[in-house]
């Protein structure tokens, strides 16, 4: 059985330590396992990252970027393999991961910019001969922590970023498909980044903590389900580092009673069901305003559902794959008999899906639920599954106050024709990312990615300008050289020019 380990100072790196399963969720199998670092091989990690640090710091900034030049460079080359990898152990359909590849490098582009957006800012003659700049230094070593839905994408929110602004690198990966995050590693190191720029360590919570505490780590990066977040962001606060956690979500959109149903249907169906729902941008929950808008909507979806294909990763028919567990295909049929037993009606029933071939895949059926109410479990938590729910309200300003509710507030989406009611919604909704008539609002690269409330921990957004930010600390200077006639005395009160 292959053994996945760790890539430390540009070497790969095992240990005879703890492992863990990872599966092939179409199959059910189980055809790798991956180590499990101990604190001493984080540390090592840290070690590596700390030492690279001096020497990459002072690389000129158009030599950082050019290695992101030849890293995007490569991961075209190699996105076949790449989108394998990602199918092998996460389960969705290649096509799937060949978008999330393209999401990711795109961040690699906007990292290529570094020489212009690290430029600072200059001020000339705030004085007699006096000039002052700004500079973005980096920070020195800083962590990520990465989930399991996007092994290549999320990782690529960060590492490019905190390279390219002169920091080095530890990334800890989902133990639960790890392959690929740690190929598009090694591509970085084929592109030219010196030995300890950027270190993966595959782990659990004893490398997270180890992160965590070790005062080498200036900042921690983290996307992944609240609770794991908030803990995350309390953690690194409290040992003086510091961090933006992202965490859960639960998407709502808005469907109003002059939506274009057609256009609703067919994008509910991708921003449901596709990647199985698992994506933190998923809308889950769709808001009916009125019940004639529901009943239709219902209809219509539940016809267009019988059309779905779900099954294994390489089969490019398919709409979406397994979920990552089997233990995670329990808990999304959980929710469903939980809604069920809670009153709701569940119109499209995926609980019993198993395709011809592979049946011990870990398979969920695209699932339809109305009557959906905000008491309910279901609706509290995130499923993170092929569930869409539909509650119904009498106005959109029902709806608002639903979403506004929630705890989670990463994504929405309106659907109407009536331009004041939509400008109404985006100007007043508590959630960071909104769509107008969009099912999936995720910012482009040169913009950056953020929810409100408990879907993020911390002041700046994941990647564009408030990565650039978030990777760097500003340094102002204040510089004269004295001539003999600028020569003063001693002066006790504050400077100004007055
Ligand atoms: P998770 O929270 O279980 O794991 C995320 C990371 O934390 C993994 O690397 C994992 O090894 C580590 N981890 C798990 N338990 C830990 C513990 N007790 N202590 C320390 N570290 C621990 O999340 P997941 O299941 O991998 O990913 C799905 C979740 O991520 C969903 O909630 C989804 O909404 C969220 N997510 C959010 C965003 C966003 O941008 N807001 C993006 C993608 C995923």
């Amino acid at each position: 059985m292959q053994t996945i380990g760790h890539f430390i100072n540009g070497q790969h790196h095992d240990e005879h330590s703890r492992t863990q399963a990872v599966f092939n969720p179409s199959t059910g199998t189980q055809d790798k396992q991956v180590s499990i670092a101990s604190a001493k091989t984080v540390e090592h990690a840290i070690a590596s990252a700390q030492a690279a640090f001096p020497a990459w710091r002072d690389t000129p900034v158009i030599k950082r970027a050019r290695v992101m030049f030849k890293f995007k460079e490569l991961l075209e080359q190699h996105a076949d393999k790449i989108c394998e990898l990602i199918g092998e152990e996460h389960g969705k359909i290649v096509h799937d991961a060949a978008g999330e590849l393209q999401r990711g490098i795109e961040n690699v582009e906007y990292a290529c910019g570094a020489p212009e957006f690290l430029k600072g800012e200059f001020s000339k003659n705030v004085g007699p001969s006096i000039d002052s700049w700004s500079e973005m230094q980096p920070l020195g070593v800083v962590a990520g922590i990465t989930p399991f839905n996007f092994p290549v994408m999320v990782p690529l929110w960060m590492f490019p970023m905190a390279i390219v602004c002169g920091n080095t690198f530890v990334l800890k990966p989902s133990e639960r498909d790890p392959s690929a995050t740690l190929y598009i590693a090694q591509l970085l190191q084929q592109a030219g980044l010196p030995d300890g720029v950027l270190n993966v360590v595959n782990g659990d919570k004893v490398a997270v903590d180890t992160l965590l505490h070790d005062h080498r780590v200036q900042a921690v990066s983290f996307v992944g389900s609240t609770p794991i977040a908030q803990y995350i962001y309390q953690t690194a606060t409290a040992n003086g580092k510091r961090c933006q956690a992202l965490g859960g979500a639960k998407n709502h959109a808005i469907v109003m009673p002059d939506a274009d149903i057609d256009n609703v249907v067919s994008s509910l169906l991708g921003a449901a069901f596709g990647s199985s729902g698992e994506r933190c941008m998923a809308l889950s929950v769709a808001v009916a305003v009125g019940d004639e808008v529901a009943d239709l909507m219902i209809a219509k979806l539940s016809e267009a559902m019988k059309a779905l294909k779900y099954g294994p990763y390489f089969d490019k028919n398919n709409d979406f794959g397994a979920v990552i567990t089997a233990e995670h295909k329990a808990k999304v049929i959980a929710y469903i008999d939980s809604a069920e037993q809670q009153g709701a009606k569940i119109i499209v029933d995926g609980r019993q899906a198993a395709p011809t071939g592979y049946e011990n895949g870990f398979y969920v059926g695209a699932t339809l639920i109305d009557q959906v109410q905000a008491n309910m479990t279901s609706y509290k938590e995130e499923i993170f599954g092929p569930v869409l729910q539909v509650m119904r309200v009498n106005n959109m300003q029902e709806a608002m106050d639903l979403i506004d509710n929630h705890e989670y507030g990463n994504g929405t989406c309106i659907y109407t024709r009536d331009g004041e009611a939509a400008r109404y919604f985006s100007d007043h909704i508590k959630v960071g990312m909104v769509g107008i008539n969009v099912p999936l609002p995720v910012p482009v690269a040169y913009h950056s990615f953020g929810g409100w409330k408990r879907s993020l921990f911390g002041d700046l957004y994941a990647y564009g300008p408030d990565g650039a930010r978030f990777y760097t600390r500003r340094k102002t200077i204040t510089q004269r050289w004295p001539t003999a006639n600028v020569r003063e005395g001693a002066q006790f009160s504050m400077p100004t020019l007055n």
